[in-house]
């Protein structure tokens, strides 16, 4: 297929190469050797001394890997011949773009099928400012100025937890404030959880379950943050020099389009599809973070393979069932599948259903 890639940032990979999986990975993984020279070289019998942190050089590796992948992108672009507009992208028709450059001018696109592939964005909190200096979303903290003093993180999810680690290594007191009593956000096993909270708790890590947010305020350096007990009601405030907000991400289809084409979101925003991941409109198709399932790099890049392949006529099939889960903490925490505790929750419905069609039998 002739093909053209239409993408608002000035460099490709979308947030999994610029502002998610990549740059956060090598947060963690240059985080964890810093940690281990200080805490567990010794016990191993390795000496070292005078071990010390670098902020500059350690966000300057950071930068390397991103610059490295997103640049080997827009190499395999060039030699395998798929075009590229740097712009924001609006679908006036069923098959039509039109891209507003940067420059401030417009190029039009036809073509015979589009693929949405815009991604998601940070769910904002409500009354809660983040200003990427020190009330930060996930972007924000990949590029911290200073190490925290304190860090109060929102959210235990997968995203709170990598990002909590990687400062609480390099020294941070942190702080996770999580509204479900339990860490690793929702799928994870509860048993595993439990495990790796003992761990992360004795790495200095601290958790606050059960508990919702308020708000937040800033006053000088100290942020102020209101929680309350879920269950119990009981209010504290926590008080930190960071504050960073991770409650998760939502669909990204701001000025999109998609009502000049009749395509509706469903009630969380995403793209409804077909299994093919088709629209309602037939040449118009979607896969990613902004459509259902969860927000994962490889079920995105996977989506995309085979969407493309379905449009040129192969067969499509994707089990959500074996798309794996991994939090890149120490330990590393992974899981496919099921829980337990779904299978229950299913085996009991289930079982709800058979009495009640039972009783009406009766
Ligand atoms: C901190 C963090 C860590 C993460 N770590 C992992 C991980 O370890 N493993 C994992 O699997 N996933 C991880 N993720 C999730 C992963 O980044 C996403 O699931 C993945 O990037 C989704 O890919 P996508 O192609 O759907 O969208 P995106 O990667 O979000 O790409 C969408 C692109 O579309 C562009 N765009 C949007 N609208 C328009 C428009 N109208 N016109 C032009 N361009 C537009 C955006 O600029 C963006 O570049 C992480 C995310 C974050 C935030």
């Amino acid at each position: 297929m002739k093909t053209v890639c239409v993408e608002k940032r000035e460099t490709l990979g979308g947030t999994c190469l610029n502002v998610g999986c990549i740059p956060s990975k090598a947060l963690l993984n240059n985080s964890h050797y810093f940690h281990m020279a200080q805490h567990d070289f010794k016990n191993r019998g390795i000496d070292v001394s005078g071990v010390s942190f670098n902020m500059q050089n350690f966000m300057a590796a950071k930068d390397s890997s991103v610059k490295a992948l997103t640049g080997g992108v827009a190499m395999l672009f060039k030699a395998n011949k798929v075009g590229h507009v740097v712009g924001h992208g609006t679908i006036t028709g069923p098959n039509q773009v039109s891209v507003k450059k940067n420059d401030g001018s417009t190029e039009n696109i036809t073509a015979r099928n589009i693929l949405i592939a815009t991604g998601s964005e940070v769910t904002p909190f409500p009354g809660i400012t983040i200003d990427e200096d020190t009330i930060v979303s996930s972007t924000g903290a990949l590029s911290l100025k200073q190490v925290p003093k304190k860090m109060v993180v929102i959210g235990a999810g997968v995203i709170g937890l990598e990002l909590g680690s990687v400062w609480q290594r390099l020294g941070a007191e942190v702080t996770a404030v999580e509204f479900l009593g339990h860490i690793g956000g929702m799928g994870i096993d509860g048993e595993v959880s439990k495990m790796f909270q003992r761990s992360l708790t004795k790495q200095g890590f601290k958790f606050l379950l059960n508990t919702k947010v308020q708000t937040a305020s800033k006053n000088g350096n100290t942020i102020s943050v209101e929680v309350e007990g879920a269950k119990d009601g009981k209010k504290q405030t926590l008080e930190c020099d960071t504050l960073l907000v991770c409650v998760g991400r939502r669909p990204y289809t701001e000025n999109l389009g998609l009502n000049s084409v009749g395509v509706e979101l469903d009630n969380r925003g995403r793209v409804p599809v077909n299994e093919r991941f088709q629209t309602k409109v037939p040449s118009i198709f979607a896969i990613g973070d902004v459509i259902q399932g969860p927000m994962l790099a490889h079920k995105a890049e996977d989506e995309g393979i085979l969407c493309v392949e379905g449009i040129s006529g192969g067969p499509v099939h994707i089990d959500y069932n074996c798309i794996p889960s991994v939090v890149y903490t120490h330990p590393e925490v992974a899981w496919v599948g099921k829980a337990e505790e779904q299978l229950k929750q299913e085996v009991n419905k289930t079982l709800f259903k058979f009495s009640r069609n039972f009783e009406k039998e009766l």
